[in-house]
């Protein structure tokens, strides 16, 4: 049987390289101003600049993280992994965001626990600190933006830096109620704040990422938009036993049973016309179809998966 799976690959354009080299320098600067925010936030007392500094942390190491496992992912496919590594990046994801929803809890429980029993906190160590942040969270935003024209995940990246900066902002605002009123409660309140906003952050994200591990369905093309695609194909009778997932974010694969209409007809031919089609309407190059003759086709087989019981996969 011939194969003829027509992957595409996407490779780095020379652009994304320069782009990575700044994002590179960016990440340098990022943790060691977390190394800072972090030693001074302990001899201050200040648990909202540990607070920030974790965020800091957490979005630098994901960027590091996120480039290492796209060098993984870029490794062809062997005789041990047979799909390839393109998930590297997706299990990437799932422990940075499981990592930073564990910490943002471990941080909302000690800030709840200084809620009742408050803290004295070094106002100038904080107010000196959190401005250094702000610089360097406001340049990094700068620095993303002259990339951001051309590339959504960048644009999301601006944006995503721009709300740290309020962080910072809010650690600032802290410092300087301390300084002027010794009111102390305000650094538990910005450190449950910041919590939130990032339990709100790696909640939102991490939906997405477990839906791509359990082989969720893309949200285009639909299922049903794809088996209405293939029963219109002339010389098609019915389609069963579809399965339709993302092996990486933009790559989509397809396994269906595609009953034939007429048993006359050869099949090879309208295997090659339902893929044309495929990949014409929905751009969908990765699909193995089984063709079934009218009178071999699988018996009360659903249209989504099978039943747990057949003994066909
Ligand atoms: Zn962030
Ligand atoms: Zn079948
Ligand atoms: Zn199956």
């Amino acid at each position: 049987m011939p194969h003829d799976h027509a992957h595409h690959h996407h490779h780095p354009d020379p652009a994304a390289l320069e782009g990575d080299a700044r994002v590179g320098w960016a990440v340098a600067v990022n943790i060691a101003l977390t190394l800072v925010q972090i030693v001074a936030g302990v001899l201050s007392g200040s648990l909202a600049l540990i607070a920030d500094a974790v965020h800091n942390l957490s979005d630098a190491l994901s960027l590091v993280i996120a480039f290492v496992a796209r060098r993984i992912a870029r490794r062809p496919a062997d005789a041990g992994m047979t799909f390839g590594y393109g998930r590297a990046e997706v299990v990437a994801a799932l422990i940075n965001y499981t990592t930073l929803i564990v910490i943002a809890l471990m941080l909302a429980s000690e800030g709840v626990q200084r809620l009742f029993d408050p803290q004295p906190v070094a106002g100038w160590t904080v107010v000196i600190v959190a401005g250094v942040a702000l610089v360097i969270d406001l340049v990094t935003a700068l620095l993303i933006f002259r990339m951001s024209r051309d590339s959504m995940n960048m644009r999301a990246a601006f944006l995503h830096n721009l709300a740290d900066a309020m962080g910072s902002v809010a650690v600032i605002v802290a410092g300087v109620l301390i300084l002027l009123y010794d009111w102390r409660l305000v650094d538990p309140v910005v450190t449950l704040g910041i919590s939130a906003y990032i339990l709100w952050h790696a909640g939102t994200e991490i939906g997405p990422v477990i839906r791509l591990l359990m082989m969720g369905s893309p949200a285009s093309p639909g299922v049903h938009d794809v088996a209405d695609l293939i029963r219109r194909v002339p010389g098609v009778a019915d389609v069963h036993h579809l399965h339709l997932w993302r092996m990486q974010e933009h790559e989509v694969a397809l396994e269906a049973h595609v009953v034939l209409s007429d048993a006359e007809q050869r099949p090879e031919q309208l295997r090659a016309e339902i893929k044309r089609t495929l990949d014409e309407v929905f751009s969908l190059t990765h699909a193995t179809l089984e063709l079934e003759s009218p009178g071999q086709a699988c018996t009360d087989a659903p249209l989504i998966g099978h039943h747990s019981t057949s003994t066909k996969t």
